[in-house]
């Protein structure tokens, strides 16, 4: 069962990996975007441990809501409203309980990126982090490595995709050739379930 310490613990490995991973991510957003992904990310997960500490929510959906919240709040860049609904659609899926299955959080994520995907309007191959998530979690079922493995794959995947959302989009065939950014933070978030877990 995961009880709320794994979730914010889900939450901390997620910031101390964008916090090592943040030149990286804003490399990756030069060439098919604006260079802030990284410290978009940075601001973004700096407030989510800052109010993980202070709140210290004591469920898993109460944990991820407010990490979203945060997300929302802090993050100026398109991903901002999209991770954040990722984590609040998720958390709100979890409902109130102290604890929750794996099954339960992949049903979960499920719903939280179909709230992505709606609100973004992006579908697998459209070069975006839809491209890393969808694979993770239907790999979730089977394990947090091979969630963590989809991510990754789903990422680098994307180098030869042409960018159909976001800004890289405005690139069209000069958008191929590199690997989107936030398909690679995507693969930071799902790479951290299995620190949380302790695998
Ligand atoms: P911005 O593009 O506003 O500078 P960021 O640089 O923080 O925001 O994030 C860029 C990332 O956001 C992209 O690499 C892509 O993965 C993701 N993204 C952008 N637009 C969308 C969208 N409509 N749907 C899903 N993901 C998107
Ligand atoms: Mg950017």
């Amino acid at each position: 069962m995961l009880n709320a310490d794994f979730f914010r613990r889900w939450m901390t490995v997620t910031a101390v990996s964008v916090d090592r991973e943040a030149e990286r991510l804003t490399e990756l957003d030069s060439p098919i975007g604006d260079a802030d992904h990284g410290s978009n990310l940075q601001r973004g997960f700096t407030a989510v441990t800052a109010a993980l500490e202070k709140e210290a929510p004591d469920t898993p959906g109460a944990v991820l809501a407010l990490a979203g919240r945060q997300l929302i709040s802090t993050v100026g860049g398109a991903s901002g409203p999209l991770y954040g609904t990722l984590l609040r659609r998720t958390g709100k899926a979890l409902g109130d309980a102290p604890e929750v299955t794996g099954e339960q959080l992949t049903d979960a994520l499920r719903t939280g990126v179909d709230a992505v995907m709606a609100l973004g309007g992006a579908a697998p191959g459209d070069k975006t982090m839809i491209d890393a998530l969808v694979p993770a979690v239907d790999a979730l079922a089977e394990s947090f490595a091979a969630a963590k493995s989809a991510a990754e794959e789903g990422a680098v995947a994307t180098t030869p995709l042409q960018a159909r959302k976001g800004r890289a989009s405005y690139l069209g065939e000069r958008s191929i050739g590199h690997q989107d950014p936030g398909a690679t933070s995507s693969a930071l978030l799902i790479a951290a379930l299995v620190e949380a877990a302790g695998e």
